[in-house]
């Protein structure tokens, strides 16, 4: 691309930058002040920094490339000033978030960049009064050599088409959420962590923001997408968690919404996961609400188990979320000659198993230490990963963050 084109295309007040007053509004209902992006190819001029004020990105989004020109013959941004040591899984803001409205003929259309920060909704929208929402989770990787790293984003965008079928929601195509995804991205690149820090998590919604008053879909949708630098999920970090089944709530019915990312989901597993955590357990194992006796899923990650060298997990079937890393682990598993079941897996199970992980955008894989079942604690490994679960993190992550060859083609390249 001509840089000369770029430039004069776009100006340095074509993206306003973020104000950090605490009051900082930006409405979702007037996006006059900024300046639409073309809906295929992405060209930002920016940044504050120093180093990096003549950087000038020119995105066309294609299968697995986007390619960033800077005037300088570096990509290397100017990283944000925050304690790459110290990041936990909790919301930093940064630059940018990403927003986009559909019409009334369920089109999404003219999603742009604004400054992060809070935004307008009427009260008697949708999302906040009968919970018509999805979310979705995926991460971007800063690699060794500069360039960044998405991992599946399509599975994601399928998903929440899926979702927003079953929650009477138009959704973004699965190109306009991947180029929404990589423009965010790319706008806020400075705040993904150096090598082996973290990673950038990226959390698209999608919402109804029209207003209702009778229960009825929304006349107006809203998908959001903003991204936060994260590290690791659990306090543990990857040393192994402690779980316990749970024997009165539960997070999904058969006919019910436990199979999307659907917002409520969440907060109906808010009292079963205190009470938990209250007794120093990290997170809870869910059984089927039916016999009691099936493994379902924790609140946020999927579960497997390893019983001499077969790896099995619970069969998806409408109350369990498809977890990407669920399905990435069986696909790397089986590609390593390991036997793979997607089956029942009985609570019993629990007690001859070798190993017991879980896997999640999240979460990563998280070796599990000890179950708690009906006061009984069955253990895990010696102190920390076992020799399957081991293996198969390091596989995953390795691909993740490009240290090794990427030989299924699930990582996408943005700079
Ligand atoms: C998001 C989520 C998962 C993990 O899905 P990934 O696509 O692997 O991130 C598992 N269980 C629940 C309940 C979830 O919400």
């Amino acid at each position: 691309m001509e840089r000369s084109a770029v430039a004069s295309g776009f100006h340095q007040n074509d993206i306003l930058y973020p104000s950090r007053a605490a009051t900082s509004t930006t409405r979702l209902h007037s996006f006059s002040s900024l300046r639409n992006f073309p809906s295929s190819s992405l060209r930002i001029r920016q940044s504050p920094s120093p180093v990096s004020s003549n950087l000038i990105i020119s995105c066309e989004i294609s299968r697995n490339r986007c390619d960033a020109v800077s005037s300088s013959s570096t990509h290397v941004t100017e990283l944000a000033e925050i304690d790459w040591d110290k990041i936990d899984f909790g919301l930093k803001p940064t630059d940018y978030m990403y927003a986009m409205k559909c019409s009334r003929d369920g089109e999404f259309s003219q999603g742009q960049l604004q400054p992060f920060g809070n935004i307008e909704i009427n009260p008697s929208a949708a999302v906040l009064n009968y919970g018509q929402a999805l979310f979705e989770g995926l991460k971007a990787y800063r690699k060794q050599d500069g360039n960044i790293l998405l991992f599946r984003p399509e599975e994601n965008a399928i998903r929440m088409r899926n979702g927003a079928e079953r929650m009477c929601m138009p959704s973004p195509t699965v190109q306009q959420f991947v180029e929404a995804v990589t423009t965010t991205v790319l706008a806020n690149q400075r705040w993904i962590p150096p090598p082996g820090k973290g990673s950038l998590y990226i959390r698209p919604l999608l919402m109804g923001t029209g207003a209702v008053l009778g229960l009825a879909p929304a006349p107006e949708y809203t998908f959001l997408i903003f991204v936060s630098p994260v590290g690791n999920y659990f306090k543990e970090g990857v040393a192994p968690i402690n779980l316990i089944v749970e024997n009165e709530f539960h997070r999904a019915t058969p006919g019910g919404t436990g199979g999307v990312k659907t917002i409520g989901n969440y907060a109906a597993v808010l009292k079963a996961q205190s009470i938990a955590k209250a007794k120093g357990y990290s997170d809870v194992l869910y059984l089927d609400c039916v016999h009691k006796r099936y493994l379902e899923e924790v609140s946020s990650c999927n579960i497997f188990i390893v019983k001499d060298n077969v790896i099995s997990t619970p069969e998806i079937k409408g109350t369990i979320l498809p977890g990407i890393t669920r399905k990435s682990i069986i696909e790397v598993a089986r590609s390593q000659g390991f036997k793979v079941e997607e089956r029942n897996v009985t609570v019993d199970e629990l007690v001859e198993a070798d190993e017991v992980f879980c896997t999640g955008t999240a979460v990563v894989l998280s070796p599990v230490g000890s179950i708690t079942y009906k006061s009984q604690r069955f253990s895990y490994g010696e102190d920390g990963f076992g020799t399957v679960s081991k293996q198969l993190y390091t596989s995953l992550t390795s691909l993740q963050m490009g240290l090794s060859e990427d030989n299924m083609n699930w990582t996408v390249q943005l700079s």
